[in-house]
């Protein structure tokens, strides 16, 4: 596959971009800082798609913290208002709508602006101009006064417009990591931006390219980059952290696995056999020990939803490599059986051991002392077997050495002598318990 992604002559230099940034920029990762001509009032965001199938639009169109709405109309204390220019959001259209794209690639903007990558990056520059292309926006060349009808493919847009940005976003697998259109088998040649643009690509405040993957990502993921980075160069904060790959760190640290709501599950070595199933979903092709992704913190949107939480197993859709690399889906990993068999054989014997602290754990003091749970679902509430009663002894013995003893505390608490409080309409006939003479409801559980 010829690419032209590490040959850096080929972006174009902006001549302006200078009256937008100040003198001093680019300050480079060694010497960061925002904007010197802030505070800024006006941001504007370019959003162009690539290989892509909208499904990043959608997912940023349900953020809510900070929304798209909030980012839009500048209510955000502090951050400049951002101008959205996207090419399925946006009101305008036609020439008017690519007028800005054309001011921003001829460096005549007069306003910083953020580039947005979405979708994978076809190899069409290896085409003969005007004679081929993948995936464009807009016609007629670049040329103010061109009378050409070709369509403007989308790689000349991101040549055009990447080296002028304050930073470049790449959302999504697909533009990060080449996702769906790069999977085997694919006839476009499709790359990341990062692979096109090459590994010198920097802003022109510095940054490198800043990935946020999944497939869809979480809308909430990109807002809050977008956020940072404003008020970044708003000089009110410092650049984001990034991790190595360029994915903002405190988002993609982490596991799936960590903070699934399924993790008790696969602790206690329980496993799902279907994917409807309430249990830990490895057999049924869950990757998400080894997938770094937050949506198990933050939910689809809005706190809500997210993979395991609607039934679904981790298929590694913010990965590298993702999805070939994850295929075949639904088919259990193998590295899960040897970590599934540990959990199993050691998750039988903490499921059970559980099981019985949580039957003592059940009860009232009161109960106990009774032996009286008055409640009609009770009825189904079997007695602590023996087992049980041993088991709840020693656990109280430790869960109060050092400290008072309020299981000894309680079984010296007066017990009424029936637990019909409203029959006998009265709490005067009280008799503190004596041990080894159970009278009428004043038998004690001695070990729970
Ligand atoms: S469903 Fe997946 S992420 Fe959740 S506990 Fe099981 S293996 Fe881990
Ligand atoms: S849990 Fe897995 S499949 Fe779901 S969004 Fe995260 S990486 Fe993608």
């Amino acid at each position: 596959m010829a690419t032209t992604s590490q040959d850096p002559k080929r972006l174009q230099t902006v001549p302006n971009a200078g009256d937008v940034f100040g003198d001093e920029t680019p300050l480079g990762l060694g010497n960061l800082g925002g904007s010197t001509d802030g505070p800024l009032e006006v941001v504007h965001v370019f959003w162009v798609a690539g290989m892509s199938c909208d499904g990043c639009s959608v997912a940023v169109t349900g953020a809510t913290n900070p929304s798209v709405e909030e980012l839009l109309a500048g209510t955000i204390p502090g951050l400049p208002r951002a101008v959205l220019h996207h090419p399925v959001l946006s009101v305008s259209a036609g020439a008017g709508f690519m007028k800005s794209f054309h001011a921003a690639a001829r460096g005549e903007l007069g306003a910083p602006y953020v580039l947005v990558i979405e979708g994978s990056i076809p190899d069409d520059q290896a085409f003969p101009s005007d004679s081929g292309y993948y995936s464009a926006m807009g016609a007629g060349g670049f040329d103010p006064i061109s009378e050409g009808d070709q369509p403007n493919r989308m790689t000349d847009w991101v040549l055009k417009l990447a080296p002028g940005a304050a930073a470049t976003v790449a959302i999504g697998t697909c533009a990060t990591w080449g996702g769906i259109p790069a999977a085997a088998g694919n006839v476009t040649g499709s790359m990341s931006l990062t692979d096109f643009l090459g590994q010198d690509y920097r802003s022109a405040l510095g940054v490198p390219i800043v990935n946020i993957p999944g497939c869809a990502p979480v809308g909430d993921n990109f807002t809050e980059v977008v956020a940072g980075l404003l008020m970044f160069l708003q000089g009110l904060g410092p650049l984001p952290e990034f991790d190595e790959l360029g994915r903002p760190s405190w988002q993609f640290k982490e596991t799936v696995h960590r903070h699934c709501v399924r993790a008790g599950y696969y602790e206690e070595g329980t496993f799902a056999e279907m994917p409807g199933d309430q249990e830990c979903l490895v057999d049924v092709g869950c990757w998400g020990p080894v997938v770094q992704c937050n949506i198990t913190e933050r939910g689809a949107i809005n706190h809500m939803g997210g993979c395991m939480v609607a039934g679904g197993a981790c298929i590694g859709c913010t990965m590298p490599g993702f999805p070939d690399k994850f295929a075949p889906f639904y088919k259990a990993p193998p590295g899960s059986f040897v970590s599934g068999s540990i959990s199993r054989t050691t998750g039988a014997g903490i499921r059970r051991l559980r099981r019985m602290s949580q039957a003592n754990m059940n009860r009232t003091p009161l109960w106990d002392r009774t032996g009286h749970v008055p409640t009609p679902f009770a009825k189904q509430m079997s007695q602590p077997s023996r087992v049980s009663r041993i088991e709840g002894f020693f656990y109280k013995k430790l869960q109060y050495n050092g400290s008072a003893d309020l299981d000894k505390v309680n079984k010296t608490q007066p017990n009424p002598k029936t637990m019909d409080f409203l029959g006998r309409g009265s709490h005067q006939e009280l008799e503190r318990y004596t041990p080894g003479a159970p009278g009428e409801g004043a038998h004690v559980e001695e070990t729970t």
